[in-house]
């Protein structure tokens, strides 16, 4: 496959918000909310002509979710059941093996939506996979294989539970750049930190990760950490009944950390390398990959040509867009569905919004 092509489209304007409502508890920017705002005043009659062929992916599906701020991967059952029906009736969900010919001619598929799932939760089988069965959408799930292997919780996951159970007071993490307080700190601040944490170099966020564990269970006990059920990770067996239900297995990295500009070239070659073995020793054959987080600030160039050089034939980000067909294969968009979707037939059709932004970065990262 050849890339770069001749010339990158202009398809069209941005979602930063890679997807997440505000009842999420993630913080969606100026552009992202005006696009949410706009999808849902529009009347799907009025957007359905403009619509693109898309990529769509959500985490996980619970029965209930006790705590919105940290289950925030997580979609209610009844929300996400709303969500595979409106998917049904209005657009014709593909499996990825349709990918190469969408990409040669997405004219011809104008209504096509690939759904995909992030991380491998356990509920994904227990819960969603039933779901999408019963309404006949095929999906495919992207899993982190470090965290199929050890049940090794999300390290985002620690971070929020952190923030919520942290005795109150002022941490020096090692490798974080100054002391961060905890207890009583505003809901903006524990964005900051996270986002501060999610730009550390993987080696170093580790560090962190590990000492906010410690403090964790030394203050709260260790029970703390298996409290949500809804963050457990699938096992390979699991992985492997999805598969045989027909889910398409892909990789989502090793360690579920970004793949930004200040990480080491030899962390970038074992997170695209390792899964892919991991995943064909386990399951089968492994050509897709997406990358964790996948937003503009957590995908480099040296990462897509990592991606690319482990074998893989296609990329998914988590920046918004439709499928066109001179995309760089390895960076291709896909919108992250809100824990709430009352208007995603608009939403969808108007994805062709983030094009523009998504050219552009693919242009500054060739
Ligand atoms: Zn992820």
């Amino acid at each position: 496959m050849l890339w770069p092509p001749l010339c990158i489209p202009q398809c069209i304007a941005p979602d930063r918000a890679s997807g997440r409502g505000k009842e999420s508890g993630k913080r969606l920017s100026l552009q992202g909310r005006l696009f949410r705002e706009v999808s849902a005043a529009l009347p799907a009659a009025l957007t359905r002509p403009l619509g693109a062929p898309a990529a769509v992916f959500f985490h996980g599906v619970e029965h209930v979710i006790s705590n919105p701020l940290l289950q925030e991967n997580h979609h209610a059952l009844d929300a996400f059941y709303a969500i595979a029906r409106a998917l049904k009736r209005d657009f014709e969900i593909a499996p990825l093996s349709e990918l190469p010919d969408v990409l040669r001619s997405p004219k011809k598929h104008r209504r096509t939506v690939f759904l995909m799932s992030d991380d491998g939760y356990a509920n994904t089988l227990s819960t969603a996979a039933g779901v999408l069965e019963s309404f006949g959408l095929p999906w495919a799930l992207f899993i982190s294989t470090q965290h199929i292997d050890s049940g090794e919780l999300n390290p985002m996951f620690i971070a929020r539970l952190f923030s919520q159970y942290a005795p109150a007071g002022e941490y020096a993490f090692p490798g974080f750049p100054t002391p961060v307080r905890f207890g009583g700190t505003e809901r903006t601040e524990r964005h900051s930190f996270r986002e501060r944490l999610r730009s550390l170099p993987a080696e170093r966020a580790r560090a962190v990760i590990s000492e906010m564990r410690r403090i964790l269970e030394n203050s709260r006990g260790a029970e703390l950490m298996d409290r949500y059920a809804s963050e457990r990770f699938l096992g390979w067996d699991e992985v492997r009944a999805l598969a045989q239900r027909g889910v398409t297995i892909g990789a989502h990295a090793d360690w579920h950390w970004p793949m930004h500009g200040g990480e080491d070239p030899k962390f970038l070659k074992l997170q695209t390398e390792l899964p892919k073995r991991r995943i064909e020793a386990e399951v089968g054959t492994c050509r897709y990959f997406a990358y964790p987080f996948g937003n503009e600030k957590d995908v480099s160039g040296p990462a897509w040509r990592a991606v690319r050089d482990a074998g893989y034939d296609y990329a998914f980000t988590t920046m918004s867009g439709t499928l066109c067909t001179q995309l760089n294969p390895w960076l291709l968009p896909r919108y992250g569905l809100a824990l709430e979707e009352p208007n995603l037939t608009s939403r969808i059709s108007l994805l062709r919004f983030g094009n523009r932004r998504l050219s552009h970065w693919q242009r500054r990262l060739h």
